[in-house]
């Protein structure tokens, strides 16, 4: 878990449970103490609460576990993965045998008018 996150008002990182850097408290005569904070402060807070609560709840992947799974993404932003580039660039290849069982994909390929 992150131990850092964003002062609310000029975004610098600091250390939680806190909320606001000291010299934001101390540019606006804010207190640590929550309910001491004026309306808007409130507001704000409670809108980067939801969204630090709805961070924890999506999974997130790092790139070098894309990297260690075999996925690959270039320059342009396309993804690669299953045997390296040439298995998505040949899209027809792709298009035609998109389940790992035979039959599957004949019947894929009668059904899409492939065959
Ligand atoms: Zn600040």
């Amino acid at each position: 878990m992150n131990s850092f996150r964003a002062c609310l008002l000029c975004a610098d990182p600091i250390k939680k449970p806190s909320w606001l850097c000291h010299s934001c408290r101390a540019q606006h005569g804010l207190g640590a103490r929550h309910a001491d904070w004026p309306r808007w402060l409130k507001d704000l807070h409670n809108h980067d609460q939801r969204l630090e609560r709805y961070d924890a709840k999506v999974p997130t992947v790092s790139l070098d576990e894309l990297e260690e799974a075999g996925v690959q993404i270039d320059t342009h932003g396309n993804v690669y993965w299953g045997g390296g580039p040439r298995a998505l660039m040949d899209r027809d290849l792709l298009r035609a045998a998109p389940y790992d069982d035979d039959d599957a994909n004949r019947m894929y390929r009668k059904a899409s008018g492939l065959e």
